[in-house]
């Protein structure tokens, strides 16, 4: 989607501060961390969040999930926080799916 921020920033129209690349996945650190480990995991193929996840999406959603692993692990990160915000009320505000992974400090639950 050309009018997507992310879709922008895979293109590499918008600059950011890659984490992780391959065909499926792009992952770049969050513009504004709220930990001192803030990176987005996102597919290169739009879709605008969970809510739109269906059965064909499956291996979309382990890979984001299975990077978000693996980049904590060469982060050197024992404990960290996966997110997805799914819809304006949970929080989400940029509309193409996109996983959050948070981490280096101490988290509490339940999240605001
Ligand atoms: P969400 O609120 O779950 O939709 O998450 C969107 C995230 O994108 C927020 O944490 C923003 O700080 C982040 N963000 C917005 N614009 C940019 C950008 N240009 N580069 C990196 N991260 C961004
Ligand atoms: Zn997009």
């Amino acid at each position: 989607m050309s009018d997507c921020l992310f879709c922008r920033i895979i293109k590499k129209e918008i600059p950011s501060k890659s984490a992780y690349e391959d065909e499926h996945i792009y992952a770049f650190h969050d513009i504004n961390p709220q930990a001192p480990t803030h990176v987005l995991i996102v597919p290169k193929t739009h879709l605008d969040g969970v809510a739109q996840l269906g059965v064909k999406d499956t291996e979309i959603a382990g890979r984001l999930i299975v990077q978000a692993k693996r980049l904590a692990d060469s982060l050197g990160l024992k404990s960290y926080r996966l997110v997805f915000n799914s819809g304006a009320e949970a929080g989400q505000s940029v509309f193409h799916i996109h996983l959050h992974l948070l981490g280096g400090r101490r988290m509490t639950w339940p999240p605001g």
